[in-house]
């Protein structure tokens, strides 16, 4: 635990809610954030500037140029410096509060790892921009009882949800089944501003700061939406779905954590590409997705597959029965991190 230093946060600590006794639960904290992008970069930013004393910080990718109009740890230097986002974003954070312990970790969160990347925490906050990355967080929180705080943008758009296992309404109460690929728009499709991420990093940073201080009952289990462009703002009350539970944080169900459900990612012998396989044996639209992919590159389609260049040197096929080809690369982090991106 670290003592804290009553000067540098008096202004936090005169906020009668939390005082001297909720800084000091705050120093003793420790938080989990998985993803150092938009929503990572704003949630790790409160967390460590409110004085947590430890936080560990997971992500498999490296920063990108248009990674800065909403990544607020990065700048120009760290993507010329090519460091992954988690060591980039561990230098940053170290500057700004050199008494916080900040642990980086370089990690694909797989059914494999999940369960010792997010273990021996207080509060899991999530920053990925992936369901299946959710869904094992989901189980992690729910097997090992630790809250968690869901949080996800797209265009102006935001949503932020507190699970309390044990108490309230679960990911999987709330999507039982995750979509088939590409059923839903990502920020690399649909695109995204910078505002809506960091209200979200920072409303899931007051509901951690909220969590470690035993303060978060109010608004755990209601999830906020908002969004910015039309200006409207809404909390739903998910007590209903609470009340009914399902099969993961009633009835101890682990489909993601125990390998029955997720990608499978293979390297593709003799070729510079990966298969992505599908999480779900759900056929998925073409047309659905060609439309979202034709917003960045230029797609070549069949009946049975698509094909787009989406970034340079990466070609993108996606087959009917959801399985994906990545040429380009042979590392299955990035295969997987390129899948999650497009569909
Ligand atoms: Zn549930």
């Amino acid at each position: 635990m670290n003592a804290f230093d009553p000067e540098r946060y008096s202004r936090q600590t005169r906020f009668m809610p939390l005082g001297a006794e909720g800084q000091a639960r705050l120093a003793a904290g420790r938080v989990a954030i998985l993803g150092c992008g938009a929503l990572g970069s704003a949630s790790a930013t409160m967390l460590v500037r409110a004085g947590v004393g430890c936080i560990r910080l997971i992500d498999r990718d490296v920063p990108e140029r248009s990674n800065l109009p909403r990544q607020i740890l990065f700048d120009e230097e760290d993507v010329a410096a090519g460091l992954p986002k988690a060591a980039a974003a561990a230098c940053r954070l170290a500057r700004i509060d050199s008494g916080v312990s900040i642990e980086p970790v370089v990690a694909d969160l797989t059914a494999a790892n999940a369960t010792a990347l997010l273990g021996g925490v207080d509060v899991i906050v999530d920053g990925t921009d992936n369901l299946e990355a959710r869904y094992l967080v989901n189980e992690v929180a729910c097997r090992t009882g630790t809250p968690w705080v869901h949080g996800g943008a797209i265009g102006a758009e935001g949503r932020v949800l507190t699970v309390i296992p044990g108490k309230t309404a679960c990911l999987r109460c709330l999507v039982p089944e995750p979509p088939p690929p590409g059923a839903l728009p990502t920020c690399d499709t649909a695109g995204i501003i910078g505002p809506a991420a960091c209200v979200v990093g920072a409303v899931q940073a007051a509901e951690a700061i909220k969590l470690l201080v035993g303060a978060a009952d109010a608004t755990a289990g209601r999830m906020l939406a908002c969004d910015l462009w039309s200006g409207q703002w809404r909390s739903v009350d998910l007590a209903p779905l609470a009340a009914a539970g399902c099969a993961t944080c009633r009835g101890g169900d682990y489909p993601w954590l125990e390998g029955r459900l997720g990608s499978a990612v293979a390297a593709i012998c003799g070729r510079e590409a990966v298969q992505v396989a599908a999480a779900t044996d759900m056929r998925i639209d073409l047309d659905a997705v060609a439309a979202r992919l034709a917003v960045v590159a230029e797609v070549t389609q069949n009946r049975w597959m698509l094909r787009a260049a989406v970034e340079p040197g990466i070609r993108l096929t996606v087959f009917a029965d959801g399985r994906a080809i990545v040429d380009g690369t042979r590392d299955e982090a990035r295969g997987r991190a390129i899948v999650a991106r497009y569909l």
